[in-house]
């Protein structure tokens, strides 16, 4: 895989992009990256980028010339043409699903803005605008950093262990979409705070039960609005309604 990002800061992703499970799976040949400077594709002496909103308005947007240039020339680079994602609060919400789907994609370019946003026409050239939720940040380059990182570690061999990330929270594969279970380590006892008993028994069966009721649980108190599309059974549905009333009241339970 290639993952490519274009922004007005370009120097913002090496650090993150060669530490740690990045680094380790970037140097295993797993994936390349590459950052361009939006400023790369300007003409004027001053590697003008933004210019003010046609009808006023607080703010600078970002040009589309120099916008549609690079992308053009970057896309013409190389065999593949990538999948080109623009980040804008206004885009279709980042999921574990979205990054399951990604990290099968050879090349992709992640497009960041900066100031007030885009020009509407650069959006021509998107096949994806992805928003990472429902804030609004200074520019795209941590919501790339924040897609390349749930992308990356989905890559087969990435966590060194490939069963890493198959049962966590929102795992389409082995959970059916519920939040991950609670875990614990050493000490067994923490001042008088100790490990659900099930845990240290050795009786993996039950203690897969035990991971399934506390996913469940989980999920029912901080995120119930994941219950309706998860993969449950007839019971667990029933006990999943019974959950929510009781975390959030009788009407809760009921949608
Ligand atoms: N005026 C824009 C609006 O209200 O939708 C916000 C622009 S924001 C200050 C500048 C850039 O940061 C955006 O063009 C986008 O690339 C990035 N950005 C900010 N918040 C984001 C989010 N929640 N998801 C994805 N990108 C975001």
């Amino acid at each position: 895989m290639l993952i490519e990002t274009l922004s007005v800061f370009p120097e913002l992703f090496e650090p993150y992009m060669s530490t740690s499970i990045m680094g380790r799976a970037r140097a295993r040949g797993l994936f390349d990256f590459k950052s361009y400077d939006l400023r790369d594709w300007t003409h004027d002496r001053h590697r003008t980028v933004d210019d003010a909103p046609f009808g006023g308005g607080a703010g600078m947007l970002m040009k589309v010339e120099p916008l549609h240039d690079a992308i053009t020339d970057i896309s013409s680079r190389g065999d593949v043409r990538p999948c080109v994602v623009f980040f804008t609060p206004c885009g279709v919400p980042f999921t574990q699903h979205v990054a399951e789907r990604l990290s099968s994609v050879e090349r992709i370019l992640f497009v960041c803005g900066r100031y007030e946003g885009m020009d509407e026409r650069a959006y021509a050239l998107a096949d994806e605008r992805l928003s990472i939720g429902d804030y609004v940040l200074t520019g795209g380059e941590l919501p790339a950093l924040v897609v390349s990182d749930a992308i990356i570690r989905l890559l087969p061999g990435a966590l060194g262990n490939d069963m890493g990330s198959v049962d966590e929270s929102f795992s389409t594969c082995e959970d059916g979409g519920l939040l991950e279970y609670a875990q614990y380590t050493r000490p067994a006892d923490f001042n008088g705070n100790a490990v659900p008993e099930v845990l240290l028994s050795g009786d993996h069966s039950k203690v897969d039960a035990w991971r399934r009721a506390s996913a469940l649980e989980r999920t029912c108190r901080w995120r119930p609005d994941l219950i309706e599309s998860a993969r449950l059974t007839n019971g667990e549905r029933v006990l999943a309604t019974e959950l929510i009333t009781r975390f959030h009241g009788s009407k809760a339970g009921e949608a």
